[in-house]
């Protein structure tokens, strides 16, 4: 079924205006403030957890599902649209790819959503980055590959899937008042052919080309990291190669800070995710 372009607007509009309102990165450390919190608050904010409580109180008993969100299907469905407008953007390559897939899956069995059907990748490029799109395709570079050992790597992984478990990107979209049509769009999606496949992909490679697909508020990188480090025993890796790779990619923010591209800078997040794994680690050693 084709829309009509007043329609076709709307979801273009309400889908560049999901991604407007929202503001923090993927993976990598985060730049960005959360709008309408100051840089005063969020420090507050940090140092309260790590001296006071718990940093992940708020997700322990979190269940995750996609009730009242985008169904499995559709979610599905915009990711392989998503994928195609990677591909366009960035250039996949296969070096490494056995290497991300055979760790990747270990993670994935072992989160919290270990039935859907993950899809690895690999992108050629020499900055240090990780992202994730709905539907669980999950995408790492080249030059994090080489940087990370394999319980790195996993760490990275397992953050990356986390965003998957937590349906991140599908609670942002549900926050666009047009949300209902781009569910029915999608609903009404039966391939990527087709007038309806071309034109959500012209919204969607905005989106892609815009840089802000892997965009999550800094409660959600929490969240993630909080899934990541969880999964990590089960998948039979050590949870500590999430600090060190913590502790890698402040080492070449020092160093080398254009590696890390637009995903990083002088703000103390790596440090404070450094001890909230750390703290994690050590409560779930007690228990
Ligand atoms: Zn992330």
């Amino acid at each position: 079924m084709k829309l009509s372009n007043l329609r076709l607007n709307f979801l273009i509009a309400a889908l560049m205006a999901v991604l407007s309102a929202t503001t923090a990165q993927s993976w990598a450390p985060i730049r960005q403030q959360v709008p309408g919190r100051t840089a005063a608050n969020l420090s507050l904010t940090a140092t309260a957890f790590i001296q006071y409580g718990d940093p992940y109180s708020d997700y322990r008993n979190a269940r995750y599902s996609n009730a009242g969100l985008l169904n499995e299907r559709n979610e599905v469905k915009l990711g392989a649209q998503l994928h195609r407008e990677v591909t366009k953007k960035f250039s996949l390559t296969d070096a490494g790819l056995d290497r991300v897939d055979r760790i990747g899956q270990r993670c994935a069995r072992a989160s919290l959503r270990p039935n859907l059907a993950y899809k690895f990748h690999v992108i050629q490029s020499r900055e240090i980055n990780g992202f994730s799109l709905p539907g669980g395709h999950i995408y790492i570079t080249t030059a994090l590959l080489k940087m990370a050992n394999d319980n790195e790597l996993a760490s990275v992984l397992a953050h990356e899937v986390g965003h998957v478990v937590a349906r991140h990107s599908l609670k942002t979209l549900k926050q666009s008042q047009e949300y209902d049509d781009i569910a029915k769009s999608l609903g009404e999606l039966t391939g990527v052919a087709g007038d309806l496949g071309r034109d959500l992909g012209v919204a969607l490679g905005q989106m892609v080309g815009a840089g802000l697909l892997t965009i999550h508020t800094r409660d959600e990188e929490r969240e993630a990291d909080f899934l990541g480090v969880r999964a990590m025993p089960a998948a039979g890796f050590d949870q500590q190669g999430m600090v060190t790779m913590f502790q890698k990619l402040l080492r070449i923010e020092a160093q080398n800070s254009d590696l890390l591209g637009s995903l990083f800078s002088d703000h103390p997040d790596a440090q404070e995710r450094i001890e909230n794994t750390k703290y994690e680690i050590a409560r779930m050693k007690r228990r």
